[in-house]
């Protein structure tokens, strides 16, 4: 399995940088986790839009999902000139009208309403979706290839969601939105100790921290490693054999 990180900023997106979005290729299949700002121009360095298998987004804030409109217009623009443009199914929570209006035109996606706890299979690949705790409704996500187990925290505060998705996972890629010295700490994202207490909880092999602040990071990663020793920070455009 392998996971290239194309955004890993938190909502506030740095200079050159792009938010939460993850390539999963597993199995002969490629999945992207998210598709936050700036994401698909990244997402395009490696492979075409026709190449995901499957698209998930793990909830409806806008450094999640905002450039699965510029997919939308892109493959209209294709349909337009008269190609013929397959459906890509999609996985989320259910919707806002406005927003389903908007993606459920000219059949460009298969939607999949998430429920909790559900478990699909795509191809070989094994996907829960565990609902956290967030301002909305949010799913972490843990796939499996029948080897190695990847954990996707998505944006979540401290809950029992995040423990039971991550358990004994191979790599977890976590949220660590602020440095434990941040005044600004709220419970619907983690702190670097957080996601730190969290892998060791969980006992996963290797933590890898993301929805990163423009400043600060070296202290994210430092209070977690205080914690967690085996963890990195994520970078934009790397990849990550699992
Ligand atoms: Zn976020
Ligand atoms: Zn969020």
């Amino acid at each position: 399995m392998k996971l290239t990180i194309l955004g890993n900023n938190s909502t506030t997106a740095s200079a050159g940088g792009a938010c939460s979005s993850y390539l999963v290729e597993a199995s002969g299949k490629k999945i992207l986790m998210d598709m936050g700002s700036g994401s698909i121009f990244n997402l395009k360095k490696i492979t075409g839009v026709d190449d995901i298998d499957a698209i998930i987004i793990t909830h409806h804030h806008f450094d999640h999902f905002v450039d699965i409109m510029l997919m939308r217009y892109e493959k209209e623009g294709r349909i337009y000139m008269g190609e013929e443009v397959k459906p890509i199914p999609l996985y989320t929570p259910k919707m806002p009208d406005w927003l389903f209006e908007s993606l459920n035109k000219n059949h460009l996606f298969d939607f999949h309403f998430i429920e909790k706890d559900e478990t699909v299979n795509i191809g070989e690949l094994s996907i829960d979706f565990v609902p956290v705790l967030h301002l909305l409704e949010t799913y972490a996500v843990r796939i499996k290839d029948g080897e190695k187990v990847l954990t996707y925290s998505a944006d979540t505060g401290l809950c029992q969601g995040i423990l039971t998705a991550s358990e004994d996972a191979d790599l977890f890629l976590c949220e660590a939105s602020y440095g434990s010295y941040d005044p600004y700490v709220i419970s619907h994202h983690l702190t670097g100790k957080e996601a730190g207490e969290i892998a060791k909880m969980s006992t996963v092999r290797k933590l890898l921290l993301t929805h990163l602040p423009e400043h600060g990071k070296e202290n994210v990663l430092k209070d977690a490693q205080e914690v967690f020793r085996n963890t990195e920070l994520s970078e934009i455009m790397k990849s990550y054999e699992i």
